[in-house]
Parts: structure tokens; sequence; C-alpha cells
């Protein structure tokens, strides 16, 4: 509950301060920046940004390296009353071109090197442009460290937007989830409260800042929670290792956690000064699950989000962490699984789609009223399109994105399911199903598996094993063997990618 005078996520966050020299950012080269450090220097770029003629309500776009001053960018942002547009950094010109001309913001930050690109975009709708390299130097910040560190917030109300986040887009164009302080503010602090953050923890940092997982969950919760964080540049295995003997918490993605499995000194005695690991943006194989906690002694804590609602669910911090479930629904969030046609909810364990409402949600896609409508029920649920299923003990389960459901001889086939047999075969590192269209059956059930290295197994020997384990119209069609599956920077397997490649191979002649 927001009991502040005002809900600006910025004042929140740092109102009441009482100990402003604690540390709250430490970077590799030794620099430590504290509490009061990181306020003075989002005064000094909030001056730069109301001086470059941005205004309450603008938004700020920024496709910049991770940087520590990236991170006061945003923080300066929120605190001036604009709203905040973090872009992926592997956008090329022609996408930021989308970006830019449908956010309409009056300032661009980006890199140097694409200083004159962006300059082309920025002006075609009258937006001023700033750069800001990886080292954390540019024309921005040259101009912050000359500029006043006293700075008034400006007062905000809860629904007030303090971002904007551009969804993937794996399906179609992508949608600006409009983000309010409170959204942001409310989520951050139940996360706190769940994953029982104090003032002591040390987290790693290893994610990017241009999505809602490094952004705010990390971000947030941590600053939240006046602890500190030692920002990386972006994710070493071996640094993060030695890393943990004086951390406590990290937040990771499931390849994180893969990568991490593959290194020999990940064990009991390099984790033992760890307290959290948290996994999440994608599904961690149950298998990644069992071998950390084998290893490490730690059971990863799997929790749920996305970029629309922030996080909707988690793992308990005290009970069972399951598996290959993403926990409970967080304090304050509904959720209920429903029948995707009708609308109508579905009892426990059964599987239909994750509907979620809460402080939470966001308010909506930037401009596009129409399509906002379309993915909330009347009740005020959101439609997150992610299949999946509640169970007995009150668990959400997710079986795949909606859009991924294979419809087979007119049967509906869960490939979570189908995974979930391959992947527990020996000499399966992991797999994929998709549908592909086919003459007889609509889409023909297709497995993209990846082999261990070494291993002997092959497309007959996946199809023998799960002969009699699936009913047969479940059973794919073709298994394909190969050495790894398409990912993005946020771990998520790409079946738009994979469908792409196999996309003819049972039509063609
Ligand atoms: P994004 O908006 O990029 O954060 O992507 C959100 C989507 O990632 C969700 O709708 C889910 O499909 C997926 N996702 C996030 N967390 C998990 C998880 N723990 N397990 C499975 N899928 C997840």
């Amino acid at each position: 509950m927001n009991t502040a005078a005002n809900a600006n996520l910025f004042s929140r966050l740092f109102d009441g301060l009482d100990d402003p020299g604690r540390i709250a950012i430490e970077q590799l080269d030794g620099t430590k920046i504290s509490y009061a450090d990181l306020i003075a220097r989002t005064g000094q770029m909030a001056n730069v940004l109301v001086s470059r003629g941005v205004k309450v309500g603008d938004r700020v776009a920024a496709q910049t390296e991770k940087s520590v001053q990236g991170l006061v960018l945003y923080l300066a942002t929120v605190r001036a009353g604009a709203i905040y547009l973090p872009l992926n950094t592997a956008y090329t010109l022609n996408e930021l071109d989308y970006f830019i001309t449908d956010a309409e913001p009056s300032l661009v930050v980006c890199d140097p090197s694409k200083a004159e690109g962006v300059g082309a975009i920025a002006a075609k709708v009258g937006a001023r442009v700033e750069t800001l390299g990886p080292d954390g130097k540019g024309s921005l910040t040259d101009a912050a460290d000359k500029a006043s560190p006293e700075f008034k917030t400006v007062a905000r109300g809860n629904d007030d937007l303090a971002a904007i986040l551009y969804t993937s887009g794996t399906t179609g164009r992508s949608k600006g989830a409009m983000l309010s302080h409170d959204n942001l503010a409310s989520n951050s602090l139940s996360l706190v409260d769940y994953w029982r953050f104090t003032k002591d923890d040390v987290l790693i940092h290893a994610l990017p800042i241009y999505h809602t997982h490094g952004l705010f969950v990390a971000s947030n919760v941590t600053l939240f929670a006046r602890a500190s964080m030692i920002f990386l540049p972006k994710f070493d295995p071996d640094l993060i290792i030695k890393l943990m003997a004086r951390a406590t918490v990290l937040m990771g993605v499931p390849t994180f956690y893969t990568r991490l499995l593959q290194n020999r000194a990940l064990n009991r005695e390099t984790t033992r000064h760890m307290r959290l690991f948290v996994s999440g943006s994608a599904p961690l194989l149950a298998d990644t699950h069992r071998e950390w906690s084998a290893r490490t002694g730690h059971a990863v804590l799997e929790r749920y989000g996305m970029t629309e609602t922030n996080m909707n669910t988690s793992n308990p911090y005290e009970g069972e962490r399951v598996p290959g479930a993403v926990g409970f629904p967080l304090p304050g969030v509904s959720a209920r699984v429903t029948d995707p046609e009708t609308g109508k909810v579905l009892p426990p364990e059964t599987i239909g789609v994750i509907e979620v409402k809460g402080p939470n949600v966001f308010k909506g896609y930037w401009r596009m009223p129409e399509k906002t409508k379309t993915e909330f029920r009347d009740d005020g649920f959101f439609i997150t399109g992610d299949l999946g299923k509640i169970d007995a003990k009150g668990y959400v389960h997710i079986l795949g994105r909606g859009k991924d459901l294979v419809i087979s001889g007119g049967f509906n086939v869960y490939p979570k399911e189908i995974e979930s047999e391959i992947d527990a075969m020996p000499g399966v590192v992991e797999s994929a199903v998709i549908g592909v269209a086919h003459a007889d059956f609509g889409e023909g059930v297709t497995a993209v598996v990846v082999r261990q290295p070494g291993g002997a197994i092959d497309e007959a020997a996946v199809l023998n094993g799960l002969e009699g384990r699936l009913a047969k119209f479940k059973m794919p069609k073709r298994v394909f063997i190969v050495d790894e599956l398409p990912r993005n920077t946020m771990g998520k397997v790409q079946k738009n990618i994979l469908r792409d490649t196999y996309k003819d191979i049972y039509t063609k002649k």
C-alpha cells in the first residue's frame, strides 16, 4: 500500500533513506556507489533530461549497453516524471525505426557509434539524441557531470506511467506494454517480502537491463531492500562463481543455470555463502533444477512473470520448490485457468490459458486500445496467452505459449508433455516440440532434439522411447537431432525460428 504523498516510484524507492552511505552498486573495477551517490547522480541526469526538453509524460527511449549510467538514466527518467523506454541492444536501425516512430519519444539515448543512424530516425518524430557508451561515457553523461544534483522529484499518481517495455514480438509486431508507477513499486515490494530480501543481501546482477527481469525485478527489488548489487556487464560463469563467495542472491534465466552447471567449480563449497538462486523468463528444465540441488544443496526458486504483468507467481521461500512448477500467485495477485474458447474457469489440474489480475498487471498496450481490450476479460483478468494448469496443491504449471499449441488431426497436443518425455531419455539434453503444416493432420507433431555430446540417440531411438508412453495422436511424425536450440537473449527457445526451419518437411514434394 502506498502511504507516501507522492506515488512516484523514485520517491517510493528513496524517500526516508536512513543510511545514505550504504553501498547500492558495486562495479567490477571496484567502484562503489552509495545510495546517496545514486540519488545525486539521478538528480544530475534528471536535470539534463529537463534541459533537453523532456517533459512530464514524455518518453525517453534508450538503446545502450548495460552500464550503471544506464540504470541512472532509468531512475532519472522516472524521477523527472517521464516514461522510460528501454530497447534491446540487439535491435537494428531498421527495427529501431518502428519503436521510435511508434513511441514518439522526445529524447533517444543510444551508443555513440549509432548516433548518426538513430539521429535520422529520431528527426522524423522531432526527438533529440544523446549518447551513452558501454563505458558510461557520452554526451549524456558529459552533461550530467556538470549538472546540479539537486532535483525535486516530480509527483506522480499510482496509475501514471513509469515505463513502456516492448514485448519481444515473436508473433506479429512488438507491442508497448504500459507500466505504471504502482505496477512496478507494488510488485517489487511484494518480492522483497516473498524472497526475504534484507539490507544484508548482495545480488549478482548479470542480466541485461532492457528487460523486465534485470531492470525491474533485479534492480528495484535490491534498491527497495536497501541491499547492494554487483553490477556485471554480462553473464560470465567463472566470475559469477568467484563472486558467490561474497554474494547472497543470483537472479538468472535458465541458461545461466545450465551454463553454470557445466562449470566444474560449481559445488556446495563455492555456493556456501549464497542464500537464494532465482530463475525465470523461460522454463527451467526439471532436470536442471534437480542437478542444481544435487551439486549445490540449493533448490532454485523458479518464478513466472511477463513484461505485461511483472511477476505473477513464485515458488515459496520456505516450503517445497517444485521442479517444473512456477509456484503460487504472489500476495495480491489472482491467477486462474480458463478455457481459451469460452473463457470458463477450469477446475484444478485442467489445462487451459492462464489469466492473472492484480496491482502488477499493466495498463494496456501503447496506442492499441482495441488490442488491449481483447486481451482482458470483463472482470479485469489479463489473458496471458500461456497455457498451463493449477495443481491440487495450488502450484501453477506452465505448458508453453498458446501459440505453440499443436493441433494435429483435430486434437490438442501440448508440447511440454512430449518435451518432458523426450528430455527424460538418456542421451538427450533437451527438446522442442512444434507443429508443422501437414496435408493430412493439419499440423504434424515434430520434435527437435539436442543430443548429449557423444550421445547415440537418433530419430528411431526417440520414437521407440515414446512408443506406448504417449497416445498415438501425440507421437512426433518426425524427430530432428540438432546441436542446440535457437534462443533469444533471455534464454527463450525461439520456436518461430524452428517452425520456419522445418516448415516444408511434410509438404515438400
Ligand atoms: P517476457 O515478456 O519476455 O518476460 O516473456 C514472458 C513469457 O515468458 C511468459 O508469458 C512465459 O511464456 C515465459 N516465462 C516466463 N517465466 C517463465 C517460467 N518460469 N517458466 C516458463 N515460462 C516462463
